[in-house]
């Protein structure tokens, strides 16, 4: 059977990665999640203190990180490792949600991770997920996604996500987190975050998670058949 690349772009915290991971699933494609490439740097960027600001510093920082997406037999997911450990968990963490935009502004930073991504799909047959995938980094794919949801959505559904983690987060500092995120992912200079002209539009404001997973995969068959 014919394989494609589909590609899912879209604003922070409208379910770009679950319904991705779920239509990689039900297509048996690999899916990666692209935003936890620069959540991974960003993570090695906070901890090893590199100054952004210095080109030489940013180089030397990313010749040391090495990304790897590795299969969790225990919950069937793909998890992203930074080097030898998996930080799949750190990288969800508030300090580098709170960095992560500014780091993956820089054009150094993307052109390592677009490199790793385009390798990654050159098989075709995956599902990847972020800002720029379906402009920058696939601009060819045969099925691209662009989602939304209505901002009230997407807050209270992140504020739900992160007060299992921090119990006295306000919805207001969420609200903050997005909406600063959304303004610098789709401002930057370098692949900012746009519906790519070909794309196909999900707004899920309304639907339940397994109306626009249907949805999605009415869409990938169609265009496997093509
Ligand atoms: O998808 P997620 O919200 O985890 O992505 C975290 C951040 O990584 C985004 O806010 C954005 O700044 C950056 N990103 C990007 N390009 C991508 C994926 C993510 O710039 N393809």
């Amino acid at each position: 059977m014919k394989k494609i690349v589909i590609t899912v772009d879209g604003w922070s915290s409208c379910g770009k990665s679950t319904m991705a991971r779920q239509l990689a699933k039900k297509l048996s494609y690999i899916f990666i999640d692209s935003g936890a490439m620069y959540r991974a740097i960003t993570l090695f960027f906070i901890r090893n203190q590199v100054d952004y600001t210095d080109e030489q510093a940013i180089l030397l920082a990313l010749a040391q990180v090495h990304l790897s997406f590795k299969l969790n037999e225990g919950n069937g997911n793909n998890e992203i490792w930074l080097n030898n450990e998996n930080v799949e968990s750190f990288i969800r963490e508030m300090p580098v949600a709170e960095k992560v935009s500014e780091v993956a502004a820089l054009g150094k930073v993307r052109n390592f991770a677009v490199a790793q991504q385009q390798l990654i799909g050159s098989e075709k047959g995956i599902v990847m997920d972020g800002r720029d995938i379906g402009t920058a980094v696939f601009p060819d794919a045969e099925l691209k996604i662009f989602m939304t949801a209505d901002i009230a959505v997407r807050v209270e559904r992140r504020w739900k996500e992160l007060k299992i983690k921090y119990p006295k987060i306000s919805i207001e500092e969420v609200r903050d987190n997005l909406a600063s995120r959304d303004h610098a992912d789709s401002t930057r200079a370098i692949s900012p975050l746009r519906k790519p002209g070909d794309a196909l539009v999900l707004d899920n404001s309304h639907l339940t998670p397994s109306e626009q997973l249907k949805m999605a995969l009415d869409w990938a068959n169609e265009k496997i058949k093509d």
